[in-house]
């Protein structure tokens, strides 16, 4: 048994950008950020999200496209700029025996997730008022304004269930690969008679990689992201950035409100859900190129029992 730490690491969008050209330039410091963790001596598993990706892939094939197929293919798309530039990063470092690969990944929901009625996930790019009240007339869309940043199209976001491949991604890992997986959320799936049928929606890369450090008994559950600490009171006068805080803190936050849904709220969630799971686990919140500090317990947002 290896006594190293076992990290899932969730990537928000900063770490991926919003373009091809973006995140081309993005994963250079993303693979930084990822392979620090692996000379803090961790075993590292990456999740990332597809929020712009996934609306970019849709809306350049057929508007019609499902949403399933169109998560698998920013699995790929994604899974292999990362790659590319994790293989550049472990080899510039000295890593020459680590490799690096992306499993295509599929989680079960279900399907009488509640989250089928209420859409919440913003996907593709913000837009202004005048471009969302145009998309939702041509395509049906639901817009919601998100965040303070603009408004974005919102999908379903059903709760993963169960990671189909969790057994191929625990063999790599335990080979000493560095795995990518669960992709913007997973491919979402419902069990039909023992059929993997893809449903119209889009899983939350924060609860995905919850259930994935879950089932791979892991350690520390990180989420990289744009903010170096959560907030209570957030964009307000008396804002106050939290370093260390219980689960039933977190709860009480939740309950009053401080997290916006669609955004931190799902951070907290996963990260209180994680902690709250097994003697010993923990969670950090904090910003991508903060990682190697955070794990140091220098930074971040910290949730613990
Ligand atoms: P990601 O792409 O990493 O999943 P999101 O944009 O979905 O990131 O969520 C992170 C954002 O949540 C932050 O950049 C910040 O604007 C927003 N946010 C909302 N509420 C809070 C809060 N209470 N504390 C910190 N950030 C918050
Ligand atoms: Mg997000």
């Amino acid at each position: 048994m290896s006594k190293k730490k076992r990290i899932v690491i969730a990537l928000g969008g900063n770490a991926l950008g919003n373009t091809l050209a973006e995140q081309m330039v993005a994963v250079k410091t993303t693979a930084k950020a990822i392979v620090d963790l692996i000379e803090e001596d961790c075993e590292v598993v990456v999740v990332h999200g597809n929020g712009p990706q996934v609306g970019m892939i849709q809306k350049s094939m057929d508007t019609n496209a499902p949403l399933s197929v169109c998560v698998a293919m920013s699995q790929a798309y994604i899974g292999y700029d990362l790659q590319n530039a994790l293989r550049e990063e472990l080899l510039n470092r000295g890593h020459k025996g680590m490799s690096v690969a992306t499993m295509i990944t599929q989680v079960r929901v279900n399907e009488a997730d509640p989250a089928f009625q209420n859409p919440t996930k913003p996907i593709g790019r913000f837009l202004t008022k005048e471009e969302a009240d145009e998309q939702a007339k041509e395509f049906g869309y639901i817009m919601k304004e998100d965040a303070g940043r603009g408004y974005r199209r919102v999908v379903a976001s059903p709760k993963p269930a169960e990671i189909i491949e969790i057994d191929a991604i625990r063999s790599l890992l335990e080979q000493g690969q560095l795995v990518i997986a669960c992709g913007g959320g997973g491919i979402p799936v419902v069990n039909e008679n023992g059929h993997l049928k893809g449903v119209g929606a889009v899983i939350d890369k924060d609860f995905a990689s919850c259930l994935l450090a879950e089932e791979l008994d892991a350690d520390f559950l990180i989420i990289l992201t744009a903010v170096e600490k959560v907030a209570i009171n957030f964009g307000k006068p008396d804002e106050t950035w939290l370093s260390d805080i219980s689960i039933s803190e977190a709860e009480k936050y939740i309950g009053e409100g401080h997290f916006a849904p669609g955004s931190m709220l799902p951070k907290v969630q996963a990260a209180v859900k994680f902690a709250g799971s097994k003697e010993g686990r923990a969670a950090l919140i904090t910003l991508l190129e903060k990682a190697r500090d955070g794990v140091q317990g220098k930074t971040g947002t910290k949730i613990h029992k």
